[in-house]
């Protein structure tokens, strides 16, 4: 809920960030980047850099097909309810920001794990419509507990259709979490005409002797990598109607830019399809 900008709810302590540790989001936020990251995540953050240059592309292809997915879903599917989770540290055109341009009264609940997300999400709210957009500290691993949340309920009526948001998030989850039960639980609580769009980390264009790296790196951050291929990505979408031009590399969903050489290298998975 909205609470804590009534000062009713406190914001989480300091200690939870833990900046000795890298965190996942920011890292991230430090490929794009961001400035809102520490001396542990930036050091992790190169060293996954320095792997590949295209790390960084990836970062910024993720986030650019984010934009023209909320952008699409919202002028040209009529979605006007988003459960983003794994929202990430605000950065350049948020999801509100996108689909509050095509319609204001467009809702958006934000979800994270990480205590930095909703520490950043109340100065991004500062400037957002009051009402339609929520930060709630959530767990991808508890679907259950996301759609019966009192302050989803408040903000998203379930009973419409609904595009749930998955970027760069279920490439945090381990196989022993069950990611493809968690996504089904997910879209079958949602009615037909909702949505789900993703992005997922993949090492398919990666040599086999180099794949193990990248993981590697976030073992002594808070989340671990699990880098998924274009089939295993594929079955997430499992009786649903993908969108054209259905899942490919980030930069070739949709593009509104001249293609480059690198557009079907970038090691990011992208689709969004419709629930019939
Ligand atoms: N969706 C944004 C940010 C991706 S970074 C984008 O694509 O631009 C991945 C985010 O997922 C991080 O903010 C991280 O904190 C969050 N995350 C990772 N595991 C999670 C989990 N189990 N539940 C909720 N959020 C999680």
């Amino acid at each position: 809920s909205l609470d804590w900008m009534s000062g009713e709810q406190s914001p989480p302590p300091s200690a939870e960030l833990r900046p000795e540790i890298p965190h996942p989001a920011r890292m991230y936020d430090y490929y794009l980047g961001g400035k809102d990251n520490f001396p542990a995540d930036r050091a992790a953050a190169e060293q996954v850099l320095a792997l590949s240059p295209l790390v960084r592309i990836s970062a910024l292809a993720n986030r650019a097909f984010l934009q023209r997915a909320v952008r699409t879903l919202a002028a040209e599917q009529g979605i006007r309810q988003f459960l983003d989770i794994g929202t990430g540290i605000p950065s350049a055109g948020n999801t509100h920001e996108i689909a509050q341009a095509v319609d204001p009264t467009a809702k958006v609940a934000y979800l994270d794990n990480d205590p930095i997300v909703l520490v950043h999400g109340r100065a991004l709210l500062a400037g957002a419509q009051l009402g339609s957009v929520s930060v709630l500290q959530a767990d991808l691993r508890d679907p259950e507990a996301i759609l019966t949340d009192p302050a989803v309920r408040e903000l998203l009526d379930l009973g419409k259709p609904v595009a749930v948001m998955l970027f760069a998030i279920l490439h945090f989850i381990d196989d022993a979490d069950d990611p493809y039960g968690i996504v089904r639980t997910l879209v079958d609580a949602l009615p037909s005409g909702s949505y789900l769009a993703l992005s997922h980390g993949t090492a398919d264009f990666v040599d086999p002797a180099e794949a193990s790296k990248g993981p590697a790196v976030y073992r002594s951050a808070t989340a671990q990598l699990t880098m998924r291929s274009r089939e295993q990505v594929l079955r997430f979408f499992d009786g649903l109607e993908l969108l054209e031009p259905g899942l490919v590399t980030a930069p070739l969903w949709r593009p509104d830019q001249a293609p480059q050489d690198t557009d079907g290298q970038v090691a990011i998975w992208a689709g969004v399809a419709r629930k019939p």
